[in-house]
């Protein structure tokens, strides 16, 4: 990783608490996670690198649910970078309309893939210094490509995971890139990239950023911030999203099995003589 932003704090976070201690607790908290969200993974839909920034660049300000019903569209008809190139602004604008900003996104996406044509023969780089070059591409959306196309670990900072680095105790930075560094030293390069997946499923399940559900929290024992939301059991289950909120309790139970499946898929053929 490049050296965080010059005057950016690194730790400690909390202050009664060693690095070591925080390593212990973050790692506790990642693991729980990971129990909670078996499931968790990069929920924008997508084949390659190319798609998965594409994506990447729609889902500024909108729901990863409203990129991947648009995505379809623009992959068909835009498969590679050159056609992507020589879009029409007009038709590009009129399929991205749904995910806002779509003039500027158009401007972003047409430019990008001048660029990739121009200066990587359409091939998306798999280095984070060649892709922060790119039009409407910063470190977020380069670690998310890195992490998810490339298998390079990286730790995707949005709002969701900048607030809950902060309740966590991990870090004490509003900057995304020190918060990228004060996390990166908790943990393993190897778990960046899932921890990403996991922190911001949690925040959009469970530790919203008006109204975290405390009380229903499975890292609670391990939060210093707990308490800031609902503490109540009842009530906090109450504001629950997605599949653990009340109701959906099948999708869950589906989400789950899924899961399961597939590890049992990859477990089969890892022990099949090759
Ligand atoms: S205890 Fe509360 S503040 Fe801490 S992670 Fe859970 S919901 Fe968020």
């Amino acid at each position: 990783m490049a050296a965080p932003k010059a005057g950016a704090v690194a730790g400690p976070r909390v202050s009664s608490e060693s690095l070591l201690a925080l390593k212990r607790r973050a790692r506790r908290i990642n693991k729980a996670l990971a129990e909670k969200y078996p499931y968790a993974h990069a929920e924008l839909d997508f084949r390659s690198p190319l798609e998965l920034l594409v994506a990447t660049v729609l889902s500024a300000q909108t729901t990863d649910v409203t990129v991947n019903q648009i995505t379809p569209l623009i992959f068909a008809r835009y498969p590679d970078a050159r056609s992507l190139a020589e879009a029409d602004p007009a038709d590009m604008e009129a399929i991205i309309k749904p995910t806002g900003f779509f003039r500027a996104k158009t401007r972003s996406l047409i430019a990008l893939a001048m660029r990739l044509v121009d200066e990587y023969d359409g091939v998306v780089p798999g280095r984070l210094e060649d892709l922060v070059t790119l039009p409407g591409v910063g470190r977020k959306t380069a670690n998310v490509v890195l992490g998810n196309a490339f298998g390079i670990p990286g730790i995707t900072v949005d709002t969701h995971f900048g607030r809950l680095a902060r309740r966590f105790g991990w870090t004490l930075s509003e900057d995304p890139v020190q918060i990228e560094f004060d996390v990166a030293e908790l943990f393993e390069p190897r778990d960046w990239t899932m921890l990403s997946h996991r922190v911001v499923f949690h925040g959009r399940r469970v530790c919203h950023s008006r109204k975290p559900a405390c009380g229903a929290c499975p890292v609670a024992n391990l939060c210093p911030s707990y308490g800031l939301g609902e503490t109540d059991p009842v009530k906090a289950a109450k504001l629950l999203k997605y599949e653990l909120a009340p109701g959906n309790e099948a999708l869950l139970e589906k989400l789950l099995a899924e899961t399961h499946r597939a590890a049992e898929i990859r477990m089969e053929s890892q022990k099949r003589p090759q």
